[in-house]
C-alpha cells in the first residue's frame, strides 16, 4: 500500500515539475519575443530567413548570414 503511495507521490511531483518546465519554456519565448521587437525598432527590420532575428536591413542580413550560417 505504501509504494502506492509513493508512486503516487512521484507521480504527482513529476507532473508538477513538467508543468513548471512548460511555464519556463513559455517565459522564455516571451523574452525572445521582447528582444525581437527591441530589435524591430529599426527602420525597416528585415528577419534573418534561417533564424528570424531581425536585421537592420538587407545588408545586416547579408552580414549575418556570412557570419552565423555559413
Ligand atoms: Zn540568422
Amino acid at each position: 500500500m505504501q509504494k502506492i503511495n509513493l508512486c503516487h507521490y512521484v507521480k504527482s511531483k513529476l507532473a508538477k515539475f513538467t508543468q513548471m518546465t512548460s511555464e519556463v519554456v513559455a517565459v522564455s519565448e516571451v523574452i525572445q519575443l521582447v528582444v525581437k521587437k527591441a530589435l524591430s525598432k529599426h527602420e525597416n527590420p528585415v528577419p534573418c530567413p534561417v533564424c528570424g532575428r531581425m536585421m537592420k536591413n538587407q545588408r545586416g542580413i547579408n552580414g549575418h548570414m556570412s557570419k552565423m550560417h555559413k
